[in-house]
């Protein structure tokens, strides 16, 4: 038979057990009540995932790249890129303009390795209407006397943009992404809200943070669907070039959408993919197209230019497949 103070003493436990098991049900149920809203639309060419805690996030960052593509695609003939590109001159909006002028500096940094004027040849190779063809020599030399960003006039005074020679052609697909989302995460922290993860493509912003944590992101292994390192972010965006995005193969060689506008070929430095990590979308993702072309030291050397930006390459000598 029980005593009564060993009675007591169960008691006592079991109300100490009781209030343990409240506290854990309480601490999970807190958990499930921290919901995370996902949801996905194909814009820009790519889908756009936008995951949140806060419901109406989604629906802000598909606006505002909504309004971003609508300026500066190459495959909406009424943006003002498409017009552009057609009159060779055109008083544009400020965020095109602003965007051409980054573009511009991004192009005198890298020694002209990032070079928007390359649209031409992007046509040439088929990487805009996705009917690859290696061009001739002849025509890819006759193209290259369309390339360079000195052919780009802007007239600060009154956001006029004007190409210096007829068949000159602008192609922001190496920069747009990145400063949609830089757009886009403005507009969020606009209407206060603190935590959202925007992937687009290669392309993502982390803003904040998920439940107290930094967001995780994982970069692809270039060579197949499995993911490789897992990077931590918060309040970063990272961009990845890689030549698994975009090309063709002929003769067992591989032909990527990322040209050298120095040469009119593909870039052929060595790199397969490279991740540029930095606190906007904008400079991630120009400095990786930049680096792609460059090669490792010289693009690293470039990337030390920016404070804040951590690079990660995968050269074809770090992969088995290099088709
Ligand atoms: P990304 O995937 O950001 O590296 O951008 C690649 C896209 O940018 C290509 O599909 C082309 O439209 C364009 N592009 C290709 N080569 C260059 C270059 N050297 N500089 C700037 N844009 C480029
Ligand atoms: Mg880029």
């Amino acid at each position: 038979m029980k005593t009564s103070r060993s009675q007591k003493s169960e008691v006592r436990s079991q109300i100490f057990l009781f209030s343990v098991f409240c506290f854990l049900f309480s601490a999970l149920c807190g958990c499930q009540n921290q919901r995370l809203y996902k949801e996905t639309q194909v814009m820009m060419g790519t889908f756009v995932q936008v995951t949140s805690p806060e419901k109406s996030a989604a629906g802000i960052v598909f606006s505002e790249i909504k309004r971003i593509e609508d300026l500066l695609s190459k495959y909406n003939p009424d943006s003002e890129v498409s017009r552009l590109n057609k009159l060779g001159k055109l008083k544009v909006s400020p965020d095109t303009f602003y965007i051409i002028k980054k573009s511009k500096e991004f192009c005198e940094i890298s020694d002209g390795a990032f070079d928007i004027s390359v649209g031409p040849l992007v046509d040439l190779w088929g990487f805009t209407a996705q009917n690859y063809s290696i061009p001739k020599d002849e025509k890819i030399k006759n193209t290259l006397n369309l390339i360079g960003c000195d052919k780009i006039i802007l007239k600060y005074n009154d956001n006029v943009v004007e190409f210096k020679t007829s068949g000159t052609k602008i192609d922001l697909g190496a920069i747009a992404k990145g400063y949609a989302l830089d757009c886009a995460v403005n507009k969020l922290k606009e209407r206060g809200i603190k935590n959202c993860l925007i992937n687009a493509g290669g392309q993502v912003y982390a803003l904040g943070e998920k439940f107290g944590l930094p967001w995780k992101v994982a970069i692809r292994n270039p060579r197949s669907l499995r993911l490789g390192e897992i990077l931590a972010l918060k309040d970063r965006s990272i961009s990845t070039s890689g030549d698994y995005e975009q090309y063709f193969i002929k003769g067992n060689l591989r032909f990527c959408h990322i040209l050298n506008p120095k040469t009119g070929y593909p870039a052929d430095s060595g790199i397969v993919s490279v991740t540029v990590i930095a606190p906007s979308g904008l400079t991630a993702d120009a400095l990786s197209t930049a680096i792609f072309v460059l090669g490792k030291g010289k693009g690293i050397a470039l990337a030390k230019k920016f404070p804040g930006t951590e690079v990660r390459i995968i050269e074809k000598k770090d992969v088995q497949n290099n088709r």
